[in-house]
């Protein structure tokens, strides 16, 4: 089975995010496997290991991303494509979306395994587009899959309850927080990653220009989010507490 994950180096969630003339400054920020595409690579590695086949990881970014890369062949997976897009000066889910497609049309694929959402930007976007443009299902937020055949047995979770679907191979599915356990790479698997096979893949090498995979989006403007004033507690009598609520929420928060 040729199992392919698409898989992003975002910021640690535990960085404080800083902005320096109006962009996110990423200086000294660590970098991590996007959380849900931990999940999305542990899945891969457990369905190769039931139905045999391989795992490549794919990821759009810089020569940086090589160290991520890593880590999803420690963990198990068997190759790693980078996508190095250097060259382009302006990105959205648009380019990223098509880079990948344009590499996976060409290969062979069988299941292509995304995380739901990247914990930086944050659209959801990329899975369905990629999906979109090689035409294949696409199935979003996955707590469980099982394959049987050409046919995959999936369930979704659809905000706290759950749908289950099946969908002829191929298919692209997001993973959801709940799919499983990452596993961390172990010793033996962090020296044998060292060996696996990393290709490096630029634009020339897709038979793509600059102006291909060129935004089709524009960020107007990068701000953090107000700070939030202190909350108050009210205090006393019940019947006196609403009255008091009822109150504030008329004249302070004026929204009755
Ligand atoms: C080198 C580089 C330069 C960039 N330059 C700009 C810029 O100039 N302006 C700007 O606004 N944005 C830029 N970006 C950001 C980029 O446009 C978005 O981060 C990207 O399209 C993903 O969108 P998202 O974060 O909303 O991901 P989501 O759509 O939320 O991600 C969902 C899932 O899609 C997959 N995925 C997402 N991104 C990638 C990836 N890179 N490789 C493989 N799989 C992926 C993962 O499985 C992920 O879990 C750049 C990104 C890179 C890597």
């Amino acid at each position: 089975m040729n199992i392919f994950v698409i898989m992003k180096r975002t910021f640690d969630t535990e960085e404080k995010i800083a902005i320096k003339a109006g962009q996110v400054d990423d200086s000294g920020a660590e970098f991590i496997i996007n959380p849900y595409d931990e999940y999305a690579i542990e899945e891969a590695i457990v369905l190769r290991d039931q139905h045999c086949g391989e795992v490549t990881v794919v990821t759009v970014g810089t020569e940086e991303t090589e160290k991520e890369l890593r880590t999803a062949l420690a963990m198990g997976a068997d190759k790693a494509i980078l996508i190095d897009c250097e060259e382009v000066e302006s990105m959205d889910q648009f380019s990223t979306a098509t880079l990948l497609a344009t590499y996976l049309k060409d290969q062979e694929v069988d299941i292509i395994l995304g995380g739901n959402v990247a914990v930086d930007g944050g659209s959801g976007q990329v899975g369905p587009r990629v999906a979109e443009l090689l035409g294949i299902a696409q199935v979003t937020t996955i707590t469980k899959i099982s394959i049987d055949g050409n046919q995959a047995i999936i369930v979704r979770d659809v905000e706290g309850d759950e749908e289950t679907i099946e969908v002829t191979l191929p298919v692209l599915v997001t993973a959801q927080q709940g799919l499983n356990e990452p596993r961390y790479p172990s010793l033996p698997g962090i020296m044998k990653a060292k060996k696996k096979p990393l290709e490096t893949l630029d634009l020339d090498d897709l038979d793509l220009e600059e102006e291909d995979v060129e935004g089709k989006t524009k960020t107007v403007e990068v701000f953090l989010p107000a700070e939030k004033q202190a909350g108050k507690i009210l205090e006393g009598e019940i019947n006196a507490q609403v009255q008091e609520l009822v109150s504030l929420l008329k004249t302070e928060a004026k929204v009755i």
